[in-house]
């Protein structure tokens, strides 16, 4: 097995069901009592599952939305601290297999922005997952610039996970099979990071970091049609919207063991932007793992992949 460090590793902490439980109603409440029972473990369940898949270190992050669920701005800056805080603890007690990614009160830029600082600087997370929108607004909102401004001087990478959109797509009405994670999750998720692209986020702050997961949520395969229209709609942009994917986001495995859009991915972005990820509970570590060992690859590019590039790029323990 190779060495892996995986970046989509979820839990949760006491006090958070409720926030969670607004996005897996549809589940069959037997399935939802064992992934919560393995969201809730820091110890043997998890690790085993770690050790099964060659995973030697997982970055955790709270299953969302967590507080950006919450409508009390107040409520939601105490809450993140509170589970950034759960989170240090466990890392803590287990500082050679676990590392965090910080959760934060995107309702309030400059409360989000020092949680941001506290949890890098003291906690010694390695970045921040933030659960898509936050009642609504995109973190392309011009109120978050305080945010970007802070995120770049730290170079902290902020990982975007999917979230319900605010309203259900229409396009999807009356196919249940279709609605999150088989494929409203990935619009939604890949258009908020193109809201970032189109919004010229990365041309106000350069040195900004995206990570999105599920191969990049269908935008390495797309990058010559959004240059094509960015040009006949007379989009302003510094440069292409290909550029700012390429040099401003990275991506993960997390949900996607397949060969074909891995091989497309490398092809477009480059296997350096390219790091594993399991999303477990949701997904099967081991599963993940054994396609990550056996995904056709030259063994370097496989080595960077699962390990190195998560290291370089998070500035992890090696
Ligand atoms: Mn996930």
């Amino acid at each position: 097995m190779v060495k892996k460090i995986a970046l989509e590793e979820h839990f949760l902490c006491p006090g958070f069901e409720d926030y969670w439980k607004t996005t897996v109603g549809d589940v069959d409440p037997k399935i939802l009592a064992q992934v919560a029972a393995r969201l809730s473990d820091f110890g043997d369940l998890r690790l085993k599952s770690m050790d099964g898949a060659g995973i030697s270190r997982a970055v955790l992050s709270l299953a969302g939305p967590g507080v950006q669920a919450e409508h009390d701005t107040a409520t939601a800056v105490r809450n993140a601290r509170s589970a950034n805080d759960f989170l240090a603890g466990e890392v803590q007690k287990r500082p050679d297999r676990y590392s965090g990614f910080a959760h934060l009160p995107m309702q309030d830029a400059r409360a989000a922005a020092d949680e941001l600082e506290r949890c890098m600087t003291q906690l010694k997370f390695s970045g921040a997952m933030i659960n898509g929108h936050t009642n609504g607004h995109y973190l392309d909102d011009p109120v978050l610039s305080p945010f970007w401004e802070r995120a770049e001087a730290l170079g902290a990478v902020i990982y975007i996970h999917p979230t319900d959109p605010v309203v259900p797509s229409p396009a999807l009405d009356g196919h249940k099979g279709l609605r999150r994670a088989t494929w409203e999750w990935t619009f939604e998720t890949g258009s908020h990071a193109l809201r970032l692209v189109f919004g010229g986020v990365f041309d106000r702050f350069p040195k900004a970091r995206l990570a999105l997961g599920h191969m990049g949520e269908t935008l390495p395969f797309l990058l010559w049609r959004f240059d094509s229209r960015a040009k006949l709609y007379g989009i302003k942009l510094a440069k292409p919207p290909s550029e700012y994917i390429k040099q401003n986001i990275l991506v993960t495995t997390s949900g996607m063991c397949s060969q074909e859009p891995l091989d497309c991915t490398i092809a477009a972005l480059g296997h350096e932007r390219i790091m594993f990820a399991a999303d477990y509970p949701f997904e099967q570590a081991e599963e993940a793992g054994h396609w990550m060992d056996s995904v056709k690859l030259p063994d370097n590019v496989r080595t960077d992949i699962a390990f190195n590039n998560a290291v370089k790029h998070f500035r992890l323990p090696g």
